[in-house]
């Protein structure tokens, strides 16, 4: 349930109703709008009337939140969330651009990525220093070494650092780096991960499980929400269905889905969406047109040497071709990258 207050609410009317949502035993989950203060209360299967709420002053409001995510719901916030990533906003008018390779090879390739793709207007870079690779065979990632190499991209760079992290015991490892912690897909049902990146408090892109469902997505970005961690980025990079000729299938319906049932903001992986470099371009358009707030790119110096998902990778030239065409795009639906 949520408790909505009225306009010009008290600081201690507030309060009051906290502390009783408390003794209810029931968790707490205060949101703070320009328009509407708005009460969560979380916790199992506790009887509480709502009838019981509208005696408070201050109350204007007691609504059961339909959905089974709560936190992410818009029926818990109406306006959307922008989330600040060094003095960058995401969520808003500016579409943010990520972008890098898929992993982080050495300390040459990383610097040169990063300076090609800031000056084209990248804001974020990516790169892989931990990897889930399907094949145990595949390379892994240069891990600690290659987390150092971000750290040197970003501080020469400015640019900032969205990177995977596969373990809750690695998060405060890759959070020293990261100013974005990434989720990948395989681990988004991963619960003590969610639950560490929730208590950790950096902003984080969820990526959606290549076989999830989007209530099953919004679940996941719950975890996080309800350990403390309201800045989610929700990341749809494709799902399976029986088309063989894109690595996977961009489910761009879940872009205005997302942003109809959630205040959380979006992002599109083209990449990864379909293993194809060609199709970029004209996905990222659409992903634009259907309103992404952000867009996260694979990007090398020389994809056709690259350890890993050198196919669906740009090479330099072509990201910065690639940003000069979305620009009128996203001016078209009054957004600017
Ligand atoms: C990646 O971003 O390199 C990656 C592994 O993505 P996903 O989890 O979407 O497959
Ligand atoms: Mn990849």
């Amino acid at each position: 349930m949520i408790i909505v207050m009225k306009k010009g609410v008290s600081k201690e009317e507030i309060s009051k109703v906290l502390k009783e949502v408390k003794k209810c035993g029931l968790k707490t989950h205060l949101s703070i709008g320009k328009e509407k203060t708005i009460i969560g209360m979380i916790g199992n299967g506790v009887a509480v009337s709502p009838a019981h709420f509208h005696l408070f002053s201050g109350v204007e409001d007691v609504l059961r939140v339909s959905k089974p995510f709560k936190l992410a719901s818009r029926e818990f916030k109406p306006e959307k969330s922008v989330i600040q990533i060094n003095g960058v906003s995401l969520g808003g008018e500016n579409i943010p651009i990520m972008a890098g390779p898929c992993a982080v090879e050495s300390r040459e390739q990383i610097l040169e990525t990063a300076l090609k793709v800031k000056e084209a207007g990248a804001t974020i870079l990516r790169g892989g220093a931990f990897k889930p690779r399907s094949s145990p065979y595949s390379f892994q990632g240069l891990k600690e070494e290659g987390l150092e190499m971000l750290a040197e991209a970003k501080e020469k760079t400015g640019l900032s650092i969205v990177t995977e992290v596969m373990t809750a015991e690695h998060v405060p490892l890759v959070g020293k780096v990261a100013d974005i912690l990434q989720i990948g897909t395989r681990n988004m049902q991963n619960y003590p991960l969610l639950e560490a990146a929730g208590k950790y408090k950096k902003p984080v892109l969820l990526k959606r499980g290549m076989m999830a469902t989007l209530e099953e997505f919004l679940m996941a970005a719950e975890y996080i929400l309800s350990n403390g961690n309201p800045n989610v980025i929700l990341c749809e990079r494709g799902i399976r269905t029986f088309e063989k000729y894109t690595r996977n299938t961009l489910d761009l319906s879940a872009v205005p889905l997302l942003k109809e049932l959630s205040h959380l903001p979006v992002c599109v992986d083209p990449s990864h969406a379909t293993g194809s470099r060609s199709l970029i371009t004209p996905l990222s358009k659409a992903a634009i047109a259907a309103g992404t707030d952000a867009l996260i790119i694979e990007v090398h110096p020389h994809p056709e040497k690259a350890l890993s998902d050198g196919a669906q990778s740009l090479n330099l030239e072509e990201f910065s071709k690639f940003m000069e065409e979305l620009r009128p795009v996203a001016e078209a639906v009054k957004r600017r990258i």
